[in-house]
């Protein structure tokens, strides 16, 4: 970098204004003021990783990676919220939109006591490459409220999530960035931003939201559709196996709307769930677990795991390293990491969470052998459920259950073929097969010129 003193020469005058005596502000801050650096954080390290993996082996351009490993827009929010004890706290929220060529943005909403920038970026990023593997007309978009919301009552919960909504209002709308559900967010938390978008433009707009409660334009099986997408990927994935989900073991971390999700509909299919945990905690049984019976009515009553009458009590972090056919990490991200990958002990790995393996853990877990079925596909279940009521929303049409979940079948069925035989064709890891997918027709998008040396793929 060139560099000034506070005086500069004739010849250097032409920069003065820009340049002259910010050496010391730039010294001081260079972390803040590199090129990036808004969004430098641990996870957006591992997304950005990841996406140069797969876009050396595409061979994408310099300009496009450039313009990809950075989000486009993103709007940082402090709002004031009046606590139930009658004080005034201040919260932060971000929304982060990664593309914005592909139609709308799309992403989810969380409320976190982890939340910020560079998290948001990380998960808008993934979010852009979702939506392209699963072919839809999207790009990524993330948002949330730093906070912890166990420590909210429902009113704060209300007034947190309207104000946040009312916040980023210019950011988002039916054709502009269409938020969703995710950590700690659901069908009420959509109702309320929904609520909030129509009171300010005085009609009702179904379509700003996805994964509404139905009565006010939700999709049938939304809530679970996550989950469910995760397990037809893990049906698929054991079938190159010859094997089915029947009387294979399953261990499940996170027992939310994903988690849960995932557990009911392998219990359904005959799979031996034989551990699960939530943020306090869980349980293992190596016989396999009482999902309907016991997990899912114990946590309807208590809202958590831990004293489940089923089972030994397991740690939510020793529940990784629980013996296992298929691990489902469905929690937070950077569960997996080169701290423990070393001792998973499954066959598969089908990550239903967003971003719960490192790319340090990725190399570990290639030398055990452990295929990793990535978010960009084991997760996507969602994010298609939600084009489809975004879609029916705008059409003012309702399709039937039956043919929601059909469609879903079908759309990640054929993105899985894309990943598997990118992999026969690249030589690459299940990740980085996903990626190229994604990244080569986000590519396409951005710069569609028959010349350019992307790779066919
Ligand atoms: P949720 O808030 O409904 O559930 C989160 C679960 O994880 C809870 O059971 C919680 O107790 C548990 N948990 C939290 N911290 C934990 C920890 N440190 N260790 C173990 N368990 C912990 O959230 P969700 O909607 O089920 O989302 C779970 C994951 O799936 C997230 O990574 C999210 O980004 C991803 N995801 C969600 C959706 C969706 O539609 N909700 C879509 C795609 C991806």
């Amino acid at each position: 970098m060139q560099t000034f003193t506070s005086d500069p020469t004739p010849d250097q005058t032409i920069d003065r204004r820009g340049t002259g005596g910010w050496q010391e502000v730039l010294d001081t801050d260079a972390h803040e003021v590199a090129p990036g650096g808004e969004w430098r954080n641990e996870l957006h390290r591992v997304a950005v990783e990841q996406f140069e993996r797969a876009a050396k082996v595409v061979g994408l351009e310099q300009e496009i990676r450039a313009r990809l490993v950075e989000p486009r827009r993103s709007l940082t929010v402090n709002f004031p919220v009046r606590r139930d004890d009658g004080t005034v706290e201040t919260f932060t929220g971000y929304r982060v939109q990664h593309t914005l060529t592909m139609g709308p943005t799309k992403g989810g909403v969380r409320c976190a006591p982890g939340v910020s920038l560079g998290e948001c970026a990380a998960l808008a990023m993934w979010m852009t490459f979702k939506c392209a593997l699963l072919g839809l007309p999207f790009g990524g978009a993330k948002g949330g409220v730093r906070c912890d919301p166990n420590r909210l009552s429902e009113r704060e919960k209300e007034q947190v999530t309207r104000r946040y909504a009312a916040e980023i209002i210019s950011m988002i709308g039916p054709d502009r960035d269409i938020p969703a559900p995710d950590l700690a967010t659901g069908e009420r938390e959509m109702a309320w931003m929904m609520d909030t978008y129509s009171q300010q433009v005085g009609h009702s707009v179904p379509e700003v939201v996805t994964g509404k409660p139905t009565v006010l334009g939700g999709c049938d099986g939304r809530a679970s559709a996550t989950g469910l997408g995760a397990v037809f990927v893990t049906e698929r994935a054991l079938a190159m196996l010859g094997r089915s989900i029947a009387g294979q073991r399953f261990v499940i971390q996170g027992f939310g709307d994903v988690g849960s999700a995932v557990a009911r509909e392998l219990s359904l299919r005959g799979g031996r769930v034989t551990g699960v945990a939530d943020v306090g905690g869980g349980v293992v049984d190596t016989e396999g677990l009482d999902v309907p019976g016991c997990l899912l009515a114990w946590q309807r009553e208590h809202g958590f795991l831990r004293g489940c009458s089923q089972g030994e009590p397991v740690g939510r972090m020793a529940i990784l390293e629980t013996p296992c056919d298929v691990l489902v990490p469905a929690a937070l991200e950077r569960q997996i990491t080169s701290e423990n990958a070393e001792r998973i002990d499954a066959q598969l790995v089908v990550e239903a969470a967003n971003g719960p393996t490192s790319p340090e853990a990725d190399a570990i877990l290639a030398e055990h052998g452990i295929d990793v079925f990535p978010d960009l596909l084991a997760s996507g279940g969602g994010v298609i459920a939600s084009y489809f009521e975004w879609v029916q929303d705008m059409q003012r049409y309702a399709w039937s259950p039956e043919e929601t979940v059909q469609k879903l079948e079908v759309q990640l069925s054929e993105a899985f073929d894309r990943v598997i035989e990118a992999r026969r064709r690249l030589h690459v890891d299940l990740r980085t097969a996903a990626q190229t997918v994604a990244i080569a027709r986000v590519a396409e998008a951005l710069w569609p010129d028959p010349l350019r040396s992307v790779r066919p793929l």
